[in-house]
């Protein structure tokens, strides 16, 4: 009770509190829509690559030259490019377009940040949400920038931890604040449909800087803020 209340107290004064946009950006990879959004690919590598996925056909016992699968090499290859288009960009650098000097100095929070990436051991989907704070120090940045900076990040093949700490350093590299705090909640394709087989599996991973580590309240508002 007591905590219900002191939330509801700050959020509207103390604390910016942002959902993000629901992320209509045009996944819609089953045919050829994406043809638009993947990364200019030198013919030569789109050739080597859907060679690959043919002879991976073959591989698992497929016949690559049936009707259903003329096209998925080609097509498995842009969809490979279009989910790993994060190497193609800077987070820091898109980030430094948008900072604002704002004498602002509470927490920003922008949770619930819908999250795409493929694991590196296997290269199967992992997906979730993101939560990103941080506390500025006469710089801001415009919120759409802190889920494109995860957007970025989650566009290459990762591990779950590596990339929760790659968006701090991003925020921490550019904005300089008083802390950055990330929480990562995901859910992996690689534990649910193999291995251990766990459907309802969550895993969460933390990275936090500054007053997010020394300031217990601190990190406890922001714990808090993100379980609402
Ligand atoms: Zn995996």
């Amino acid at each position: 009770m007591k905590s219900i209340s002191m939330k509801q107290e700050k959020m509207p004064s103390d604390i910016l509190v942002s959902n993000s946009l629901p992320s209509g950006r045009g996944s819609y990879c089953d045919d050829d829509d994406c043809r638009t959004q993947i990364p200019e690919t030198d013919p030569l590598i789109m050739g080597s690559m859907t060679d690959a996925i043919h002879t991976m056909l073959e591989g698992i016992g497929e016949n690559p030259g049936r009707e259903g699968l003329l096209k998925t090499p080609e097509r498995v290859a842009r969809s490979l490019r279009f989910l790993t288009k994060g190497y193609h960009e800077n987070p820091e650098e898109l980030l430094k377009n948008a900072v604002f000097t704002e004498s602002y100095d509470e927490m920003v929070l922008v949770k619930d940040i819908d999250l795409f990436s493929m694991c590196e051991h296997h290269m199967l989907p992992f997906f979730g949400k993101a939560h990103v704070a941080y506390i500025p120090d006469g710089k801001i940045v415009g919120l759409s920038k802190l889920a494109r900076v995860v957007e970025v990040f989650s566009r290459r093949l990762q591990v779950q931890e590596r990339l929760t700490q790659q968006i701090r350093d991003a925020i921490q590299n550019v904005l300089n604040p008083k802390g950055v705090a990330v929480v990562i909640e995901a859910r992996h394709m690689c534990m649910v449909m193999r291995g251990v087989e766990k459907i309802n599996s969550l895993t969460t991973t933390s990275a936090m800087s500054g007053q997010f580590i020394t300031s217990q309240p601190t990190r406890s508002e922001f714990l808090g803020l993100i379980k609402g």
